[in-house]
């Protein structure tokens, strides 16, 4: 059980967009089988990345990505070509991966905690890898 790379598609509609993904994973999770155990989820972009945030306020969403513009906003200075380095600064920031501890099938995630995958650079057809551990 659990032991597949589960790929969930990601299509994102703005240039920059925090996606709650948190209904995917799970549904990811109760296909595994796995009832105790740890989820990875992994994001193979370099303009993208994960996180868990608020899922109650979505001024919290909104208020993330605008301190991350003022963060990383884009920079004359900047040498790579293709013009998305605030975009790969941005990924970095946030990171790559979440691991989230399992319980009776579910994820444990506080009543206020969803799974964001954030674009960056958009609008893109991404994709979120997961992978369950356990039994
Ligand atoms: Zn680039």
């Amino acid at each position: 059980m659990g032991n597949e790379l589960i790929e969930i598609p990601v299509r994102t509609n703005r240039s920059n967009e925090l996606v709650n993904v948190t209904g995917q994973v799970q549904k990811a999770l109760t296909d595994s089988g796995v009832k105790e155990g740890i989820l990875v989820a992994h994001v193979m972009h370099t303009t993208a990345a994960i996180t868990i945030n608020e899922n109650a306020d979505p001024d919290v969403v909104h208020d993330i990505l605008l301190q991350l513009s003022k963060i990383s906003p884009d920079c004359r200075e900047f040498r790579h070509g293709e013009g998305n380095s605030d975009a790969h600064v941005k990924a970095s920031l946030i990171g790559n991966s979440v691991t989230i501890p399992v319980s009776h099938s579910r994820l444990i995630l506080g009543t206020w905690q969803g799974i964001y995958f954030c674009e960056f650079d958009g609008p893109r057809s991404r994709k979120l890898i997961v992978r369950v551990m356990g039994e």
